[in-house]
């Protein structure tokens, strides 16, 4: 069987990496997107002294989860400075927005009608240059960006090339401020990327490979860094994991967990990272009664080795601790992203993912 692998974005990892970001910004008007939390002055700062000939513009209204509003707000601030680059410091949801707006500036329109109307990115969008603040997204070096109406309660992934950063800067440091529950939610989110890379039907060589190296990462390093949040060296390890779950995603796509996550946070506010772990050793149960390459992995770190380290680092194992009831599992099913599930390797229809829903009641 053949297969392809693409990835265009530069990658610049290493701690003290921040003070790089420089090196590629070539343009003179730049936009700065982020979120509110206060973690991020510091170095924020830094990189504004390492751009002082350029014209900053900074957009600070990305919330998790991020909104088409967010993204058209940004689109706006783009549009009126005449920016021509964008930084984007933050996790996953920062990201995600910054690329939409990169990508709309140039493409032009709404960020409702890319992410739930099935308008496409035709064109490249203005560079992007992603800098994670949390080790778990791998959004610095994936084509999605996840959007959400928080009206309408949907959230799903756009998926598309153009959508690529030019360039990650992964500073393992820029991470040592988050807190332990921020650190587990996020790391197990790189975990669930590297499970369902190795679980999904666009699998290859080489993202088995990134795969299999991310999540071993994480099972040797997450506790720690969720219990010595100082030790740089298991932060260092967690932003690989982070980086190599992303690579993987990137050409392999996500799975079931993903595709059962969205409802679960759009409709009870579960974080990204604990609503993919919620279902994951479910999956993956399910996953390896049916593929023997499934069942190989499962010997590696099967479904009582995940339930383990999530109980260790102190996440929530069952639907009812975010108050959902049996009644709620139909809206959770139905609003399951069906172009997310499809790349799951065996076949999940909504009756199994309903009994999976039940068993971790
Ligand atoms: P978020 O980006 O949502 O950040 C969660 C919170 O943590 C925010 O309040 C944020 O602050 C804060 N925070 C971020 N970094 C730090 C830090 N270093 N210290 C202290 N606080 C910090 O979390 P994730 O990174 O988990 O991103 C989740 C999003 O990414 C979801 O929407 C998910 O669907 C998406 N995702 C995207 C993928 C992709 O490939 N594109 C893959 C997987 C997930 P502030 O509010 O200021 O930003
Ligand atoms: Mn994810």
């Amino acid at each position: 069987m053949g297969w392809e692998f693409q990835l265009p974005t530069k990658i610049i990892f290493g701690r003290g990496s921040l003070s790089r970001v420089w090196e590629n910004v070539d343009r003179k008007k730049v936009l700065f997107v982020t979120g509110k939390s206060r973690f991020r002055e510091e170095p924020l700062g830094r990189i504004k002294k390492q751009l002082s000939n350029a014209q900053v513009s900074v957009y600070d209204n990305v919330e998790p989860n991020p909104t088409h509003q967010n993204v058209d707000g940004g689109v706006e601030v783009i549009e009126k400075e005449g920016c021509e680059l964008v930084i984007a410091l933050g996790g996953g949801s920062v990201i995600d927005a910054a690329k939409l707006m990169a990508s709309i500036a140039v493409n032009k329109g709404k960020a409702y009608d890319y992410a739930f109307q099935k308008k496409r990115i035709e064109k490249k969008g203005l560079p992007l240059i992603a800098i994670p603040t949390t080790a778990g997204t791998g959004s610095e070096v994936t084509p999605f960006a996840v959007i959400s109406d928080k009206e309408k309660k949907l959230k799903a992934p756009i998926r598309n090339r153009q959508l690529f950063p030019k360039v990650a800067v992964v500073d393992p440091e820029l991470t040592a401020s988050m807190p332990a529950e921020l650190t587990a939610n996020t790391g197990v989110d790189a975990l669930a990327h590297a499970l369902e890379a190795l679980w999904s039907k666009k699998a290859q060589p080489i993202t088995d490979y990134l795969a299999l190296r991310a999540a071993k990462l994480i099972f040797d390093n997450l506790k720690k860094a969720c219990q010595e949040p100082e030790n740089m060296d298991a932060r260092e390890e967690m932003s690989l994991a982070s980086l190599l779950g992303g690579m993987a995603i990137s050409n392999a796509w996500t799975c079931a967990a993903h595709a059962i996550s969205y409802p679960l946070t759009i409709n009870f506010g579960v974080a990204h990272g604990n609503a993919c772990s919620l279902t994951l050793p479910e999956v993956m149960e399910f996953n390896a009664l049916r593929s023997e390459k499934i069942n190989r992995i499962t010997q590696l770190y099967g479904p009582e080795k995940m339930r383990e380290l999530f109980k260790e680092i102190g996440l929530k194992t069952r639907l009812s601790e975010f108050g959902i009831k049996k009644d709620d599992i139909p809206l959770i099913a139905d609003g399951v992203v069906a172009s997310t599930l499809e790349t799951n390797l065996v076949e999940m229809k909504k009756e199994d993912i309903i009994t999976m829903l039940e068993k971790i009641l």
